[in-house]
């Protein structure tokens, strides 16, 4: 089993507490995504279960064992940095070797490993090259081929691919998933790309601050977040949020009158509303009104940026409409998409 799991783990560097008491569960065979601002403790927190930091407090268990005081080389997890962190004196054959040399696998092993790697990564021809003849798409694969041979319980990722330009970065993100699904290992990805959160993942962590926000599968995160930042975290552009207060059946505010959705739960008057851009729609009539500010053309639909009373609201138009900087425009959202939470962000209501 290789299920890694974090209890109350706590980590400062120097006075500043980084992590700030992190429980996580991760289960065998998952495929976990961190995101979260830069700075928030991702990478601290992959560096804590590959045990290349020491946790201040808390406990790291891999496949069930507690392994605060294992040593790195015997925890069975192997990590792909964003640097690749190749051996640029070794060619593509001994950097792959190299995990497997220094543990004193027989070498008709490490050969036959390293040739079962090298087919899956569509590396063969390549094998007596060195790193520098190599383009960063076939140096990061051999990053990644370094950690397979190893055959370890975890694969820690900490940014694979961004270095990678767009076209490599899709090819990998599929060669990545289609290599989860046929190791069937457990893995922890960090990442800025949210469309690698939402593809790869089966879990998504969102952290702010050292402090884990949500965690749960990519869509049920979009779609009903716990709070103000991971509604505003995830998608683009940023959920458009609104004060506003209750009135009757009606959340009112600035300039704008919404029906409240009948299964808002009672309580605080005053309250914020979160829409998404997708969900609000440049129409004829509609509650909100504003003047356009700019304007996103993506080809086949576009986003206006309208500037209201109640503040630069973000909506999408279709490809049909003409939208233009300075229209007055009336924005509509679509049935059932209001997102609302306390005054303060820090819960949501719906
Ligand atoms: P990014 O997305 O930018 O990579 P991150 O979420 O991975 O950020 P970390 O790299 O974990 O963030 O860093 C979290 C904080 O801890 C940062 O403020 C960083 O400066 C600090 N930090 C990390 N390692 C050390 C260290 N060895 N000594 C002192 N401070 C550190």
């Amino acid at each position: 089993m290789s299920e890694v799991t974090l209890s109350g783990i706590k980590k400062s560097f120097g006075p500043n507490l980084i992590v700030k008491g992190v429980d996580l569960q991760v289960g065998q065979g998952e495929f976990l995504v961190m995101v979260g601002p830069s700075g928030c403790g991702k990478t601290t927190l992959l560096r804590l279960i590959a045990g290349l930091e020491q946790v201040d407090s808390g406990e790291v268990r891999i496949g069930g064992a507690r392994v605060n005081d294992v040593p790195p080389r015997d925890r069975d997890v192997a990590m792909v940095f964003q640097s690749y962190a190749l051996y640029p004196h070794m060619t593509v054959r001994e950097n792959l070797a190299f995990g497997l040399t220094l543990r004193k696998f027989p070498p008709a092993e490490i050969a036959s490993r390293v040739a079962e790697v090298a087919t899956m990564l569509e590396l063969g021809h390549l094998l007596e090259r060195k790193p520098k003849a190599l383009s960063g798409g076939q140096r990061q694969r051999v990053a990644m081929g370094r950690a397979i041979v190893r055959r370890p319980k975890v694969f820690l990722f900490d940014e694979p691919l961004s270095n990678l330009d767009t076209a490599l970065r899709v090819q990998m993100r599929g060669e990545l998933a289609r290599l989860h699904r046929r190791l069937g290992a457990t893995m922890i990805y960090v990442t800025h790309d949210q469309v690698e959160a939402m593809t790869l993942a089966t879990r998504v962590a969102v952290f702010n601050a050292g402090v884990l926000q949500q965690v749960g599968p990519p869509l049920e995160l979009y779609n009903r977040p716990a709070n103000r930042f991971v509604a505003g975290f995830l998608g683009s552009p940023a959920m458009n949020f609104l004060e506003a207060r209750r009135e009757g059946a009606n959340l009112v505010g600035k300039g704008f009158t919404l029906l409240s959705p009948s299964d808002l739960a009672p309580g605080a008057t005053n309250l914020l509303v979160g829409l998404r851009p997708q969900d609000l729609r440049v129409a004829a009539l509609g509650p909100l009104t504003g003047t356009v500010d700019a304007v996103e053309r993506l080809g086949f639909d576009g986003y206006a940026f309208v500037s209201t009373e109640a503040g630069l609201v973000a909506a999408r138009f279709d490809k049909g409409s003409q939208v233009s900087v300075g229209d007055r425009v009336s924005l509509s959202p679509v049935a059932d998409a209001l997102h609302v939470f306390t005054e303060d962000g820090s819960v949501a209501l719906r």
